[in-house]
């Protein structure tokens, strides 16, 4: 099987169209989200999310994200205290994940949340809302990649990794937050952060005048199993927080710090030569896709701030970075 490939931005129609069909008959489609590219299937659907966990070879333990075309779809499915309410208004559509309680006989099979009583929900911006919409049913939908791998932010991404396994996989060209949705439990009226991503801690406390709890100890953000073993990783070992470049390294930098050796690099990847954040989570993901089809044996990383987008953005080198299971 090869995947058929449509652009979104030349067939808009076709692709609504061939997407709800594959839907339809219960497969997923790669499609392109704000944050990375999603491989969807319908979440009322086992054999349709069965089909994800296969695809990607994802352990079912590890509950998948649920999108919704808005807040009042969510609503069929998942219950608001008031502050995830007025998180959702503030932030969707947009790369913030609740996690809720999921109503009785909501629909969404236990399959797609691990058979927790809660669910995590997003309503994403742009064609993947437009599709929910028509479809009219939640969408199932980790990121696109082979489990453990680094995640697909262009569709040329999607099809060297799954192209094989997949039937339709649609472009939009690259993904404009580029890393993964931010994941938010509010307990007890207090928000606490499950995972960094496309939407900053900072941003969220501005939004709410509220503190966002961060996990206590590396420990502590294992919600779900899989959050923190080895996880977006490049075949090449990574090397955080350099200030030179080893022998036979391939090098991602930040801004304008001077690394020593950098001319001795096997490739150089700037993910921001101003320094910008949110330019350097776009391009975090295909950088590292980038360095490691150098075939350097490993990769060596500039530090990047910890603040705004830095969060996430560390976040993700610290598990690509993880020793492998
Ligand atoms: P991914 O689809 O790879 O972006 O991962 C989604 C992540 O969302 C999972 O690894 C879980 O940690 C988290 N998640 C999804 N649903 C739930 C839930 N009901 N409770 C806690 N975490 C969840
Ligand atoms: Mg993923």
């Amino acid at each position: 099987m090869t995947a058929t490939i449509i652009d979104i931005r030349r067939e808009p129609e076709a692709a609504l169209k061939q997407a709800e069909a594959v839907l339809s008959d219960g497969f997923p489609v790669a499609l392109p989200t704000e944050t990375v590219y999603g491989l969807a299937a319908d979440a009322t659907n086992p054999a349709a999310i069965a089909r994800i966990y296969e695809t990607k070879g994802r352990p079912r333990f590890n509950p998948l994200i649920c999108h919704m075309a808005d807040l009042a779809m969510a609503e069929r499915y998942a219950s608001f205290d008031a502050l995830s309410r007025r998180l959702a208004e503030t932030f969707w559509p947009g790369p913030l994940t609740l996690i809720l309680p999921l109503k009785p006989d909501s629909g969404i099979h236990p399959l797609a949340t691990a058979g927790l009583d809660t669910v995590g929900v997003r309503v994403p911006a742009g064609f993947a809302s437009e599709l929910i919409r028509q479809f009219d049913r939640p969408l199932a939908a980790p990121s696109a990649n082979t489990s453990g791998k680094v995640s697909p932010t262009s569709a040329r991404h999607v099809v060297e990794d799954l192209g094989e396994k997949l039937t339709l996989i649609l472009d939009n060209g690259a993904a404009p937050v580029g890393v993964e949705s931010t994941i938010l439990r509010v307990e007890d009226g207090q928000i606490r952060l499950l995972r960094p991503g496309g939407i900053s801690a900072e941003a969220i406390e501005a939004a709410t005048g509220q503190p966002v709890i961060r996990p206590q100890g590396p420990t502590a953000i294992i919600e779900a199993p899989g959050m923190l073993a080895s996880h977006y990783a490049p075949g090449a070992a990574v090397r955080l927080n350099a200030t030179e470049v080893e022998a036979g390294e391939a090098l991602i930098t930040f801004g304008a710090a001077p690394i020593k050796g950098a001319e001795h690099a096997v490739a150089v990847f700037d993910l921001s030569p101003t320094g910008d954040l949110a330019e350097a989570a776009a391009n975090l993901f295909d950088y590292l896709k980038r360095a490691d089809a150098t075939g350097a044996a490993r990769i060596a990383v500039a530090s990047v701030p910890q603040t705004d987008l830095g969060e996430a953005i560390n976040d993700r080198l610290t598990r690509a970075a993880a020793p492998r299971e």
